[in-house]
């Protein structure tokens, strides 16, 4: 079996158009409106020679400030299978007590396999320098990207593949 890299993370941080960016696939649907994706998302990947699955994690969500129970236990689904987890958070609104949510959820019941702190739409460097912040949720060394402009995507792969 394939290894498997899930994304996680509250809603609106980015998950699908990495997803999307690392699939290269349009599977995932990506939308301004928060929690529009509506199922878990699998497709197949490679980077450096290995082959590897990615799944996106949605989940029924309207609500900005709360996470569903779907979503949670998508997420919590996403952790006993997957192989490396990318937790995702946005540099764009800061830390949030969601993104602390998640981390407890991850320190909890991912204990043993990789976990890697993304913070996502970092565009510039002040934005950079504003993503140390999330060092609080435990995760002490960010991974700066944009998963829309695709910087710093490149970095992170060749780590996370580099678990495998
Ligand atoms: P998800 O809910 O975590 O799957 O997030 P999406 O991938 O649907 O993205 C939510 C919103 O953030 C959309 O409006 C995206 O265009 C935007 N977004 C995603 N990645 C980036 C990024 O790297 N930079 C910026 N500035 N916006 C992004
Ligand atoms: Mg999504």
């Amino acid at each position: 079996m394939k290894p498997l890299v899930a994304l996680v993370g509250r809603p609106n941080v980015g998950k699908s158009t990495l997803f999307n960016r690392i699939t290269r696939s349009k599977s995932a649907i990506t939308d301004s409106t928060p929690g529009v994706t509506r199922d878990r998302h699998m497709a197949q990947a490679e980077w450096q020679g290995k082959q590897f699955m990615v799944m996106d994690t949605g989940g029924y969500c309207h609500e900005k400030d709360t996470i569903s129970t779907a979503m949670l236990e998508q997420t919590l689904t996403a952790i006993h299978e997957a192989d490396a987890i990318l937790f995702m958070v946005d540099v764009r609104s800061g830390l949030t007590y969601l993104d602390l949510d998640m981390s407890g959820m991850l320190k909890k019941h991912f204990r043993d396999k990789p976990v890697y702190l993304v913070v996502n739409k970092v565009e510039s460097r002040q934005l950079a320098y504003e993503g140390e912040e999330f060092r609080k949720t435990g995760f002490t060394e960010p991974w700066f990207i944009s998963a829309r402009e695709g910087t710093g995507v490149a970095d992170l792969l060749d780590e996370v593949v580099l678990s495998f």
